[in-house]
């Protein structure tokens, strides 16, 4: 029997339904479990008053929070305040920053971002985001975080710790951007959760499921975690492969083979076939390993 397009539509809406609200109880048992374990957490930037989380976020762009923290406090006693800093000159700045990342241009953007603040908002440090976000060196993620942090407005910004960990558990789906995420994410709780849910993910990413590798055995959440639960669908390790007879082992048709195919799994992840018969099952014979990987979401 077919389905009409008006039954296949309905049908899909049912599905994302019950997809959305399955995400939905995941999202309340992991944030409840990372609560518990991790604890109220706020930004690991040092500052004490809006215009210090302003600058220090706009240099911790493709950089560590360690390294901005390291150069903040000579840069903060030498222009403690955004209208000290709006008298200065990106040379002037740049001595201050070169330790980190992009020191020229980011030198340039505070300069220009202190000039805007007082020159757009009497000297103020704007607190919506769409005003922070029209400020030389703020972008969505910067806005986001100053937003939220410094004037506790509902928010949450996404980066790479918060891409991955979000994507790896499965509390999004099919999210390959992080508009995307921040907009699933937004989705699964009220928004006076979504800076503390910002925390948790990034704590998370950062000190447990690292980006190279996953402490998934001590995770609290290993058994609800999309990505733990591919991990041990993996083929276990064979014993008894002949390294001599060729690189790779097909289990399929099982025979030995040094040129490698490679195929586009159906989560779009590059994975090593057999170059006869086109199959994943393969493993490395000098260690008896599977060559399957598991899509992983490192930005
Ligand atoms: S189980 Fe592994 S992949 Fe999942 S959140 Fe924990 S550490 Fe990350």
């Amino acid at each position: 029997m077919y389905l009409g397009v008006k039954n296949i539509l309905q049908l899909t809406v049912k599905l994302q339904k019950l997809s959305k609200k399955r995400r939905a109880e995941l999202a309340a048992t992991v944030f409840d479990r990372l609560r518990s374990e991790i604890g109220t957490q706020t930004t690991e930037l040092q500052h004490i008053n809006p215009y210090e989380l302003l600058v220090a976020t706009i240099l911790s762009a493709q950089c560590t929070d360690e390294r901005v923290n390291l150069v903040t406090p000579a840069l903060f006693e030498k222009f403690p305040t955004v209208m000290e800093m709006s008298t200065a000159s990106a040379d002037d700045i740049f001595p201050f920053i070169r330790s980190i990342s992009f020191p020229n241009n980011k030198a340039k953007n505070l300069a220009k971002m202190a000039r805007q603040v007082v020159k757009n908002f009497d000297g103020r440090i704007p607190r919506t985001v769409k005003e922070l976000e029209s400020l030389a060196g703020a972008g969505h993620k910067t806005a986001q975080v100053v937003a939220g942090v410094a004037f506790g407005e509902p928010t949450l910004a996404v980066d790479t710790h918060v891409f991955r960990v979000a994507n790896r558990i499965g509390l999004t789906r099919h999210a390959r951007t992080p508009q995307a995420v921040e907009s699933q994410l937004k989705s699964l709780a009220p928004p006076e959760e979504w800076t503390d849910i910002h925390h948790l993910l990034i704590f998370h990413g950062r000190y447990h499921c690292t980006a190279r590798s996953p402490g998934c055995d001590t995770c609290v959440i290993n058994n609800v975690c999309d990505y733990a639960r591919r991990l041990t669908r993996l083929p276990k390790d064979r014993s008894g492969l002949d390294a001599s007879r060729g690189r790779f082992f097909c289990a399929t048709r099982g025979h030995y083979f040094d040129e490698a195919d490679s195929v586009s799994d159906r989560y779009g992840t590059d994975q090593i076939s057999c170059p006869r018969c086109g199959s994943m099952n393969i493993f490395r014979s000098s260690s008896g390993r599977t060559t399957r990987r598991i899509k992983d979401y490192r930005v």
